[in-house]
């Protein structure tokens, strides 16, 4: 892909890496969609909503947001359990990024379902492996975006509900 410059990696770019290698090629390389997406939007009312009630403990270090920081766990709030593996690593990205700053805290992973009352919640702590894991991640992420070609469509059900859909297929 020519033109736009590549943005570094973060915890999005990670959580697409997992959903899906064209999706993240495609946000990397700055093609972002996802402002129009019905998706996004309720994923984006979920988060308002749970910020309030947590009282905005929301805060931001350079380019993540976190959801919710206390003494034991970082919290992230996901609006579905759709794609579990890319939320778990995208958290773990974010605990290793507090790590780098001195912040040691486990993670906790909340899946608030639009439909369902409770709350599915996962756990994930910062191991040596998870960590290693992580960094041979990141280092096939940044090569992933170098490429030169845009990914293959996955064709799979998961598009149906994916920004780029249109993108992708129309
Ligand atoms: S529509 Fe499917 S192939 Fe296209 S970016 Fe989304 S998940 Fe990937």
């Amino acid at each position: 892909m020519t033109g736009g410059e590549i943005v570094k990696v973060n915890g999005t770019l990670v959580n697409y890496y997992f959903h899906c290698k064209r999706q993240c090629y495609l946000f990397g390389n700055r093609l972002n969609l996802e402002d129009n997406s019905e998706e996004v939007k309720i994923g984006k009312a979920i988060h308002e909503q749970k910020a309030q009630e947590s009282k905005n403990t929301e805060i931001a270090i350079e380019n993540i947001r976190l959801d919710k920081l206390s003494g034991e766990y970082l919290t992230e709030i996901k609006k579905s359990d759709a794609d579990v593996e890319a939320s778990k690593w995208q958290l773990i990205y974010y605990l290793s990024v507090l790590k780098s700053k001195g912040i040691i805290r486990k993670g906790r992973l909340e899946f608030a379902e639009k439909n369902k009352k409770d709350s599915k919640v996962l756990y994930v702590e910062l191991t040596e492996e998870t960590e290693k894991q992580l960094q041979a991640y990141l280092q096939e992420i940044e090569e992933l975006l170098e490429w030169d070609k845009i990914p293959e469509c996955l064709n799979k059900q998961k598009c149906k509900k994916c920004a780029y859909y249109e993108y992708c297929y129309i």
